[in-house]
């Protein structure tokens, strides 16, 4: 399957933006009162998949929505192969597909019928968006449910027929908010299977994630918000070593330690100027840019096991919004 509209516009556009796909400068939304998106920038290389994670909140849904053109930005720029979102209509609209968190198919209509009918609205003539279909149809590997209901479709097929249909028009960007939410795991790994496919096929893929797993799993490079606001951007095993080193020491509390145990662990901790959290009923250390935190200086303070494991996204989450990534 072509990833591209092989077209002179978008050929010199992409040129013009030295490989990157998006460039995003100084974005802001505001929703009266409230900042949801505070001055953000970032550029996303032709064939990158770039992963958006944070917090509920942090402000990732309302800058895809401003990345796809959905929701106007209060300030700021964003082109997309090298056309200005907020300006070039549907040119630049082509050039995006878009999967939002609801898939939004049209229950009426059967498979075949949702992508045509996309391929139509799209600006695709009658016989251009039949023979896309279908093409479209054997890249997701749902030619046998071309003819089905929505209504007989799992969620993961439902979620393959909304990449389905974002496809579309060829567009060299796929913008998608939490493509594996609520999927069990084998359906999650056919989606994922899918959007490595399209990665292959040289696709621009932005998409925002709850999931550790997955942005270690598909995202070349990610960006961590809070806020409205981009705390660190970087390739995932970067981002990690940079914020919590290479592993995180676990003190496992006893059952036995009073609340005045805790507190002078906890103030030692502060003391030493530790990078911690505490997870229930343990605590977390972890070193900076270190290979195994040095946690010698606590072990007779209070009665406690230590046991270590490496480190991953989840713990520079705790680092630097002091929340998990689902945290209602
Ligand atoms: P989640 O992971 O829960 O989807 P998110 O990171 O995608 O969160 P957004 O949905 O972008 O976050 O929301 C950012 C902030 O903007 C939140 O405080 C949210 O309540 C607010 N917000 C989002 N959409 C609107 C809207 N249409 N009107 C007013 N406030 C909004």
């Amino acid at each position: 399957m072509t990833a591209t509209t092989e077209t002179e516009t978008t050929t010199t556009s992409a040129a013009q933006s030295n490989g990157h796909v998006v460039r995003v400068s100084g974005l802001v939304k505001d929703y009266a009162e409230l900042r949801a998106v505070d001055g953000i920038t970032f550029s996303v290389m032709q064939g990158e998949t770039f992963g958006l994670l944070g917090p509920n909140g942090a402000g990732k849904t309302t800058t895809m929505r401003m990345l796809a053109g959905l929701s106007p930005s209060t300030s700021g720029s964003v082109y997309v192969a090298g056309l200005d979102v907020g300006r070039s209509g549907r040119d630049v609209r082509n050039e995006i597909g878009v999967v939002t968190q609801h898939d939004g198919l049209d229950n009426t209509l059967v498979v075949r019928r949702n992508l045509e009918m996309h391929g139509y609205l799209a600006g695709l003539s009658y016989r251009e968006s039949i023979s896309r279909t279908r093409e479209v149809l054997g890249f997701f590997n749902l030619e046998t449910r071309a003819d089905a209901s929505i209504y007989a479709l799992s969620g993961g097929m439902k979620r393959r027929l909304a990449i389905a249909r974002a496809m579309m028009s060829s567009p060299q960007l796929l913008v998608m908010d939490e493509p594996t939410t609520g999927l069990d795991p084998q359906s999650r790994n056919r989606v994922w299977e899918q959007l490595g496919a399209l990665k292959e096929a040289g696709v621009t893929i932005i998409m925002s994630t709850h999931y550790m797993i997955e942005a270690e799993t598909l995202c070349d490079r990610l960006a961590i918000m809070d806020h409205g606001q981009i705390l660190d951007i970087g390739e995932p095993d970067e981002v990690v070593r940079h914020h919590v080193g290479a592993e995180v020491a676990i003190l496992h509390v006893s059952e036995d330690a009073t609340r005045e145990d805790r507190r002078l662990l906890r103030r030692k901790l502060e003391e030493e100027g530790r990078d911690f959290s505490e997870v229930g009923p343990r605590f977390l250390v972890t070193a900076p840019k270190g290979s195994q935190p040095d946690v010698s200086t606590l072990t007779g303070l209070v009665p406690m096991r230590v046991t270590y494991r490496p480190a991953h996204l989840e713990d520079v989450f705790l680092v630097l919004t002091g929340r998990e990534m689902r945290d209602e």
